[in-house]
């Protein structure tokens, strides 16, 4: 890396009660706990002198482009795997599939771990190393273990991962492949995240758990703040982002706010955030204005089947800002949207990946979102990391012997030739 600018951050602030506190290695709030998620603040007068069309175009793709922006200390390496400045695709048989006038994909599958957990795993292992640990830890629906396993490995730390039962077993291999111990909890993911807790406070390791570590979202909102350089002018009306703890989408939502503060877009796009009908609760406490009631998980998105979201907060706060909402979608819009995404996109997401696509299709068709109006869905997490879920939706082969008459023939039965 040729630059290493400092980071601009100035303080930590909770979102509960609003106390500040010097940058340091916290993770929620002191005075409030468990549910005083802490926002991390930058100075961002310097960062708009630091940051400009000009200082960006000579800067690597990938998202250390906005180290100021970023909670690293510039005396620590950068792991070197190759993290954000995702692909931007435009879609427009997908869009006209779904009934809007413009489409738009970020593959997050793209990420070195294929998933956009890699935004946070990657900032995470940088402030382990920063703090001194040796060993960094999580509790995961499956994404962020197999992320942070990638990240650790390549910066050489010891990971600890905590998954519930349900974790797809192509995700437990991943990581299980990078060298991560892996605790599989006969339980939920709400039992896996206490246990993980506990075990990081009891034997000193570094506690990667996004909804909890203040530094991971910052990692996260890197999407927003490419989202904003990628399209500058041509900003879509609306970012649509599947949410389970909710860090992805108030990430992406301060992400896009910074670069409204920086000047890189003139307006802030509306969020609009997918949950699953069988998990639901973040959507719930968004309609009701009230505080989250923690729910039952049952859907096959499993990287969205959080029961009891952490950072709710910062969710509904950053789709509230945005004059956003919030949509749930069935299994079988999941499905649906799987099949479309791959066939009309050319982008195979994983369920929770392509979730956004099916809450648009829904809220197009509702007519919450205008049909003469333009997205962007991000996409999560690669399909191949849930091959018993995509099996469900792609269908089958037609086994023939090796002989070219039954290959026409089943063809033909197909309707194909
Ligand atoms: C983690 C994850 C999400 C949701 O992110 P949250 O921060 O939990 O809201 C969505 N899609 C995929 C593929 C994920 O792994």
């Amino acid at each position: 890396m040729s630059y290493a600018p400092p980071s601009l951050i100035r303080d930590l602030q909770c979102l509960v009660c609003g106390s500040t506190f010097a940058n340091g290695d916290l993770h929620t709030c002191p005075n409030c706990g468990q549910e005083g998620i802490l926002d991390v603040r930058f100075d961002y007068d310097a960062a708009q002198k630091a940051l400009t069309s000009r200082s960006l175009a000579s800067r690597p793709h990938d998202h250390w482009r906005y180290r100021e922006l970023l909670p690293v200390s510039p005396d620590v390496p950068l792991p070197h795997l190759h993290v954000g400045w995702t692909p931007l695709y435009e879609v427009p048989r997908l869009g006209s599939a779904i009934g809007i006038e413009r489409l738009y994909l970020k593959d997050d599958g793209r990420n070195p771990t294929s998933s956009f957990k890699d935004r946070a795993s990657s900032v995470g292992v940088l402030k382990a190393v920063e703090f001194g640990f040796q060993t960094i830890a999580c509790a995961s629906t499956g994404n962020a273990a197999s992320s942070l396993a990638g990240l650790a490995a390549a910066t050489g730390l010891r990971s600890v991962i905590f998954v519930p039962q349900r974790a797809p077993e192509p995700k437990i291999t991943q990581l299980l492949m990078f060298g991560a111990t892996v605790i599989r909890v006969l339980g939920s993911y709400e039992q896996a995240f206490e246990l993980c807790r506990r075990a990081c406070a009891e034997f000193g390791w570094y506690d990667r758990n996004s909804g909890t570590n203040p530094f991971l979202v910052e990692g996260k909102k890197t999407a927003g703040l490419e989202i904003a350089e990628q399209f500058g002018a041509r900003l879509p009306d609306w970012v649509v982002v599947s949410v389970g703890d909710g860090c992805t989408i108030g990430g992406i939502g301060k992400g896009l706010q910074e670069m409204v503060r920086l000047g890189f877009i003139d307006r802030m796009p509306k969020l609009l955030g997918v949950q699953a009908e069988g998990a639901r609760p973040l959507m719930d406490a968004f309609l009701s204005g009230g505080a989250l009631v923690p729910s039952e998980t049952n859907t096959i998105a499993d990287s969205i089947a959080v029961g009891t979201p952490r950072n709710w907060r910062r969710a509904i706060h950053q789709i509230r800002e945005s004059t956003g909402t919030m949509i749930s979608v069935s299994d079988e819009e999941i499905l649906d949207a799987m099949r479309a995404t791959a066939r009309l996109g050319g982008v195979f997401g994983e369920p929770a990946g392509v979730a956004g696509v099916a809450g648009l299709k829904k809220a197009v068709a509702l007519g919450i979102v205008e049909s003469t109006s333009s997205a962007v869905a991000v996409i999560t997490g690669n399909g191949l990391k849930d091959i018993q879920t995509a099996q469900k939706a792609a269908g089958v082969a037609l086994d023939v012997s090796p002989e070219f008459d039954e290959v026409k023939r089943r063809l033909n039965e197909k309707g194909i030739l």
